[in-house]
């Protein structure tokens, strides 16, 4: 079985070097025939936007739906997490896995991207946020599970996990073990 990460566009081939630290078999999903033998889903980081409308040629995101709901354990990382949310403010209307309300760009432009010091899960690192989204509110079933200050930017909605930031830029010690529990059991995860 393989981890399906989203390579329409974005930084999809990070999170393969991420796999291959763990050594975790993945396939890039580009169209519905790539479907096959998937037991946890990556959506990357990029552009939200783009990734919605060249998913409309298939109806690709239908069936990634459907997939986890089934209860694979799923990551979504920056752009990742605007397309797992299920509203955003300016109206997007994304797939709608986690229930939360995001604002795209919510921490600024890409000159405004920046470095910070992230308590995510029980470590501490340091992430980048790239045009990163800020997530505004969640519904209550939603658990926080990373902090930038006094800012929530990483939440958990059951399998699913939607994060502000890239820890795939960086791939330390700390996020890879994680992936990897995580990976193996999507409910392991939020443990702060
Ligand atoms: N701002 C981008 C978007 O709206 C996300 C940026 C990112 O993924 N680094 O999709």
């Amino acid at each position: 079985m393989k981890t399906g990460i989203l390579a329409l566009q974005g930084s999809f081939h990070e999170h393969s070097e991420s796999l291959k630290l763990i050594d975790k078999d993945y396939i890039f999903i580009r169209s519905l025939k790539d479907l096959n033998q998937i037991d946890s889903l990556i959506f990357p980081g990029g552009e939200s936007t783009a990734m919605m409308k060249i998913q409309e040629n298939e109806n690709l995101f239908l069936n990634l739906k459907e997939l986890i709901e089934s209860g694979i354990p799923t990551l979504g990382t920056c752009a990742g997490l605007i397309i797992l949310s299920n509203q955003s403010v300016e109206g997007n209307r994304p797939l709608g896995v986690i229930d939360c309300l995001i604002e795209r760009n919510g921490y600024g432009r890409q000159n405004q991207s920046f470095e910070a010091t992230v308590t995510f899960d029980n470590f501490t690192g340091e992430y980048c946020f790239i045009r990163a989204p800020k997530i505004i509110s969640y519904g209550s079933v939603v658990e926080p599970i990373a902090f930038f200050g006094d800012e929530i930017v990483g939440i958990r909605h059951n399998n699913i996990v939607g994060l502000s930031f890239h820890p795939e830029l960086t791939n330390d010690e700390h996020y890879i073990n994680w992936l990897k529990v995580f990976l193996e059991k999507g409910f392991h995860v939020g443990t702060l």
